[in-house]
């Protein structure tokens, strides 16, 4: 093996040593140096366009890009002269003269990359550059999210992670010069297209030029009904996450507040959706040793993610038999609420107000499809993100850092360790394999652990010899990857019984709706790691570790759906798929 060559350089006066190849961009930050940046997002968009993170290299008449730019033997980068700061301060000027600034109440002000360059660069509201402004339009038209193009910055951020991450390249640069804006072909609206609803070019936006559909005055409706019952429900990925939003580190598990908060808020009922996350495990494991047992469709796939559901309908629509026929634990949790609960309260399923909070934008797509309304009504009746519960939770003026900490509250607060880990990628395939396994050999000590599925890998793939069958599973997350597994499927290069996909990358620890961290953050910290921790931590916490364990879904199997796959599961727990045009969405 060749060795890497060494380079030696000097960043504002301090040497630096790092590999051939390495950006200046990159170089600086070894040097504790941080370089601003706009477009740049690392192996996603670097394409040097923004001009923010230019720099002088001595010998250089020009300023040079430094996320583009390799370092070279005995170079000397100054990122802190006076040029260097006058260009970024322009750049930013020049940015805002075709910027509608109304920061005072942009969803994005306080978390705003653009906004915070203004300030760190003493840019004004002065209009220096002001002028004729490009004309812009508003696409609300999608179920999820909303684009307002008067505050895009063209960086390209969220072209490149829709086509790159997620392969779907819905949306591209459109017109030229002044005219240039970001939309969907011929100017499409966003719902008449084969957007998969992910919301990834959410979290990737550095401005408020993109956000979710605000679901958030539905809720307070509701809260304020004295009529409704209003019930909420927090995906397993929700604890991992919500505390960013208060200013806490990556990672930490904020689940008892987040309780006291959704109680403060006004709910009813506080539950936990790894209730529904058991459930799953439960009627999925059944799904898949019927369908080994009985020759059906393999290798099963989990149906989960409603974004990766969407991307199979459009893009893969020869692998909807394949899809697990479970409706998502969002939507078991809605359905069990408003037909179990509702009988065990004596009240009308029509006076619960379901909400449940989610780290995804397609859940908000999900809950509308006709097929889950499992009672003649919606099973869910509003799906917020993260983003929109810190807002509630926000406005409502309660200091969530210190809350106390709480417990869910019971029946559907109880749950397993096997649901808490669905929030990250492998961890719906890990709590199955937990079930499956116990099933299969009837072996209650048989493995809790099987850590070949997890970590944040493209793709990962393990045999597990369970009794006497071998089960070859595989396990992807974002999908572009998916698309890659589901070719090599395709083309008799791989052969599994189970495939577990989650349209995010990393999975549910980073969907669509969870906070959103700057690009120097997601440049430098793997967060989907971090935050998977909290929830690995908590399942090997946990007294009852596999789903089929959870007393309350025993129980819930005893009293009302006689068994796992029975008719009245079938009815209430499981859904139907349908073949969509590529190019159209329809
Ligand atoms: S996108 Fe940023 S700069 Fe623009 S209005 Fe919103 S907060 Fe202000
Ligand atoms: S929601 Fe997903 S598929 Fe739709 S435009 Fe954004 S990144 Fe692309
Ligand atoms: S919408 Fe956001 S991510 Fe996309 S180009 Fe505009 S500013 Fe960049």
């Amino acid at each position: 093996m060749s060795e890497v060559k060494m380079i030696n350089l000097k960043i504002d006066g301090t040497p630096v040593t790092v590999p051939e190849g390495t950006t200046i961009l990159d170089a600086a930050r070894q040097a504790s140096i941080d370089i601003p940046t706009l477009c740049y997002l690392k192996e996603i968009n670097e394409i040097g366009a923004c001009r923010m993170c230019v720099v002088e290299i001595k010998g250089s008449p020009k300023l040079n890009a430094a996320c583009v730019y390799p370092v070279a033997e005995g170079m000397e980068v100054i990122t802190n002269s006076k040029r260097v700061f006058e260009a970024r301060r322009i750049n930013l000027e020049l940015l805002l003269s075709n910027h509608r600034r109304e920061c005072l109440s942009c969803v994005r002000s306080g978390n705003c990359e653009l906004q915070k360059l203004c300030r760190d660069y003493g840019v004004e509201d002065e209009r220096r550059f002001d002028g004729a402004m490009t004309p812009s339009t508003i696409d609300d038209s999608a179920t999820h999210m909303i684009r307002d193009n008067s505050k895009c910055i063209l960086c390209r951020r969220c072209t490149a992670v829709c086509d790159q991450n997620q392969a779907a390249a819905v949306i591209g640069v459109n017109n030229r010069g002044f005219n240039t804006h970001i939309g969907c072909a011929f100017d499409a609206p966003l719902n008449t297209v084969a957007c998969v609803s992910c919301g990834q070019c959410i979290v990737a936006c550095p401005t408020g030029a993109l956000f979710e559909r605000d679901d958030t005055d539905r809720v307070w409706e509701a809260l304020r009904d004295p009529e409704k019952r209003v019930v909420v429900q927090t995906a397993p990925s929700i604890r991992a996450t919500l505390g960013e939003s208060f200013g806490m580190s990556i990672g930490t598990n904020v689940e008892g507040k987040m309780v006291a908060a959704l109680r403060r808020l006004g709910f009813d009922d506080v539950f936990d959706t790894d209730f529904s996350a058991d459930l799953t495990i439960v009627e999925e494991a059944n799904e898949l040793v019927e369908r080994i047992k009985t020759g059906g469709k393999l290798p099963l796939i989990t149906s989960c993610s409603p974004g990766w559901i969407n991307y199979c309908e459009h893009y893969f629509p020869d692998f909807i038999e394949n899809l697990s026929t479970c409706k998502s634990p969002q939507q078991m949790f809605g359905a069990v609420t408003k037909s179990w609960y509702a009988e065990k309260l004596g009240i009308d399923p029509k006076n619960i107000f379901m909400v449940s909070i989610m780290p995804c934008t397609a859940k908000k797509y999900e809950c509308k499809r006709p097929e889950q309304a499992a009672n003649g009504i919606p099973d869910i009746d509003v799906a917020l993100t993260t983003r929109e519960l810190a807002r509630m939770i926000e406005r409502a003026g309660i200091d969530f850092t210190a809350l106390p900490d709480e417990k869910f509250d019971d029946p559907l607060g109880v749950s397993t360790g096997a649901a808490v880990i669905f929030g990250a990628t492998g961890g719906v395939m890990e709590a199955a394999l937990r079930t499956a396994a116990e099933w299969i050999t009837g072996d209650t000590a048989a493995p809790v652990e099987f850590t070949d599925v997890r970590g944040t890998e493209d793709i990962k793939e393990a045999t597990y010899k369970v009794g006497d069958l071998t089960l070859n599973v595989a396990v992807t997350s974002g999908l572009k990857n998916a698309e890659k597994l589901l070719e090599s499927v395709i083309s008799g290069e791989k052969n599994y019984h189970f495939i577990e996909v989650m349209a995010c990358p990393g999975g549910c620890v980073n969907g669509g709706g969870q906070p959103i961290q700057p690009a120097k953050v997601r440049n430098n910290v793997d967060l989907k790691k971090l935050r998977a921790k909290a929830l690995y931590s908590q399942d090997s916490s946990m007294p009852l570790r596999k789903s089929h364990d959870n007393p309350v879904i025993k129980e819930v199997y005893d009293k009302y759906l006689e068994k796992p796959g029975s008719h009245r599961a079938h009815e209430l727990l499981h859904t139907s798929y349908v073949a969509k045009d590529k190019f159209t969405g329809e």
